[in-house]
């Protein structure tokens, strides 16, 4: 999330949307629900999705004893912290579309905080964009499902919910908190509406799905950096701000009542950007009919129609040998085309059903020196995307093969992207940055209580973490 400068100018969409109190989410919610949807007793799941929050933070502060509130909620039924993955491109609208959807990207469509839908440019950090988000994904997700099968659910978040029995509405106060930098205001409404509804509708009564959407953290890391003083704070108050809400849960499994808990991440960050370059305005130099989609970490690029073939690679080598672009990927027909100063490698598709895709892979990568010698080469035999990413690990970020054949799967993909280094951005707004491959950026912390994944491969994708809660009864 970093629609800060946006919301300014949309102030006026704010204005009309008025303002809304923390109680009208449980208002909403109890003139919405039917006594006939009632079916008792219900287990109630609750995901706590902490914007921006990576790994490696959760790690060194749960090793400091640093998070107490959180540490003690989710080492009821274990004392243990899984790591997850997020998909390509690590942001946000990505990544969580892609939890409450239970799909990846080429599913549904959200590759990335710009898309381009219906040939315009559509920038969903910009609050105007809302209504878009929700035409593509208005029937895949989750709260539309329940809400299918007459189960309720809840959204406490500004975004995200617009299907669900009651959702927080967007407000003027959270919108110039956000302007004013003040974080702690708009997640502390979400939190107290969450309290709020807990306290006013009987425990039967409670939905059966809650996502809870805190940001202040993830845009405190853009405006100082994800392991500043003020964005571990954020953390340490976030902590203590929770702490109310785990006692109302903990007091309900007391009396019986079935909860589910689980706090996670839709992305990490880069640890530390060292150098903004601008490589847009090179591009734009060179011929500015080019259409480039600058996500801070990596751009996408489409070509105008006028270039041939040969001009567009020629144009994609010259990107790949410039020192701040960490690789450059592209598609033409089956074979997903990557290089970078010391690799070159191609990803190549075929028809067949591994387990959640329909396709399997293989993959080729060659060292670039004088001889261009060949590193790693899959066999003939194509396998499932999870055991090519094996295969490579070692040469390439974690999850590369995987996450970038379910980006090219999609039928609107780019004409290609360019990645920027480690610790290099293509935007110079923020000082802290994501949306890249690096494992500081993909890898995502899970907790859980009262709960154990089905089937818990070492690091699930983000996709797969709401499949199984939800088995029919
Ligand atoms: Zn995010």
């Amino acid at each position: 999330m970093k629609f800060l400068p946006l919301i300014l100018s949309h102030l006026t969409l704010l204005l009309l949307l008025g303002c809304v109190s923390r109680y009208k989410v449980s208002e909403d919610y109890r003139s919405n629900l039917s006594p006939q949807q009632y079916i008792s007793p219900r287990s109630m799941t609750v995901v706590i999705l902490v914007d921006g929050l990576p790994l490696y933070t959760l790690q060194s502060l749960f090793q400091k004893h640093q998070l107490k509130n959180i540490q003690k909620f989710f080492s009821k039924t274990q004392n243990k912290m899984y790591s997850g993955r997020s998909v390509f491109p690590s942001v946000t609208y990505a990544n969580i579309t892609s939890l409450l959807t239970k799909s990846p990207v080429n599913h549904h469509h959200i590759i990335g905080n710009k898309i381009v839908y219906n040939d315009k440019v559509v920038n969903f950090e910009n609050p105007s964009s809302k209504k878009t988000l929700e035409r593509i994904t208005s029937t895949q997700d989750i709260f539309y499902k329940l809400n299918e099968r007459k189960m309720n659910s809840v959204g406490l978040a500004h975004t995200f919910g617009g299907n669900a029995t009651s959702h927080m509405q967007t407000d003027l106060k959270s919108g110039l908190a956000i302007v004013n930098k003040n974080y702690d205001y708009v997640d502390d409404k979400l939190i107290d509406a969450f309290k709020s509804l807990l306290e006013d509708v009987p425990e039967s009564y409670w939905p059966d799905f809650v996502f809870l959407h805190l940001v202040g953290l993830d845009l405190t890391s853009h405006d100082r950096g994800p392991q500043s003083p003020e964005a571990i704070d954020y953390l340490k108050s976030l902590d203590h701000r929770l702490e109310p809400l785990f006692r109302v849960l903990e007091r309900a499994e007391g009396h019986g009542k079935s909860v589910i808990s689980l706090l996670t991440s839709d992305h990490g960050f880069d640890r530390g950007i060292e150098k903004f370059v601008s490589l847009e305005k090179s591009i734009y130099e060179i011929d500015d009919d080019v259409q480039i989609l600058n996500e801070g970490r990596y751009l996408a690029v489409n070509f105008p129609a006028s270039w041939p073939q040969k001009k567009r690679k020629d144009f994609l080598k010259e990107a790949a040998q410039r020192s701040s672009v960490g690789m450059v990927l592209y598609r033409s027909a089956d074979t997903i085309h990557f290089e970078n100063q010391e690799f070159l490698g191609t990803i190549e598709y075929t028809n067949y059903s591994c387990k959640g895709t329909p396709y399997a892979l293989r993959t080729k990568l060659q060292k670039r020196d004088i001889k261009y010698h060949k590193v790693k080469e899959s066999r003939n035999t194509y396998a499932c995307p999870e055991v090519v990413d094996h295969f490579v690990s070692h040469y390439l970020p974690p999850f590369f093969i995987t996450n970038m054949a379910a980006y090219f799967w999609e039928k609107a993909h780019p004409d290609a992207v360019i990645l920027a280094k480690d610790h290099i951005s293509f935007i110079d707004q923020y000082i802290g940055h994501h949306g890249g491959v690096s494992a500081d950026e993909v890898m995502i912390p899970i907790l859980l209580r009262n709960a154990n994944f089905p089937t818990l491969n070492k690091h699930p994708h983000i996709e797969d973490l709401l499949k199984g809660f939800f088995s029919s009864r």
